[in-house]
């Protein structure tokens, strides 16, 4: 990883818990290139306790270090972000109002782009 540092896949909680998927961490970085814009990482990899407090899916992706959000305040960030991690193959990006959720869990329905309000 060339833009990341692992500390911040770890769970917020301070577990230390960091089970965060290679591949993720490999195409997160190559969409930051793309993007060339800071990506801040609000939330990766979640503990069960620590998903349960931020009120986190029972089956939350963040569980199986296949999620993170990215930090988006503005519609010019949303662009360059989403279009970057499509650029490099994500398939499920769901836009909430203050972040990007991106993830792998190719369980789940994909391709899926959905704004979340
Ligand atoms: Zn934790």
């Amino acid at each position: 990883m060339r833009f990341f540092k692992e500390s911040e896949f770890e769970c917020k909680c301070g577990c230390g818990l960091n089970n965060m998927s290679e591949v993720l961490k490999k195409k997160l970085d190559e969409a930051r290139k793309i993007a060339n814009i800071p990506f801040v990482i609000n939330s990766a990899c979640r503990c069960e306790e620590h998903n349960k407090n931020v009120g986190g899916e029972l089956k939350s992706s963040h569980l199986k270090g296949l999620a993170v959000d990215i930090k988006s305040l503005t519609n010019i960030d949303n662009f360059l972000i989403v279009s970057a991690l499509m650029n490099v193959g994500f398939k499920r990006i769901l836009i909430y109002k203050r972040f990007i959720h991106v993830d792998m869990d190719y369980e789940k329905v994909n391709p899926i782009l959905k704004i979340m309000r």
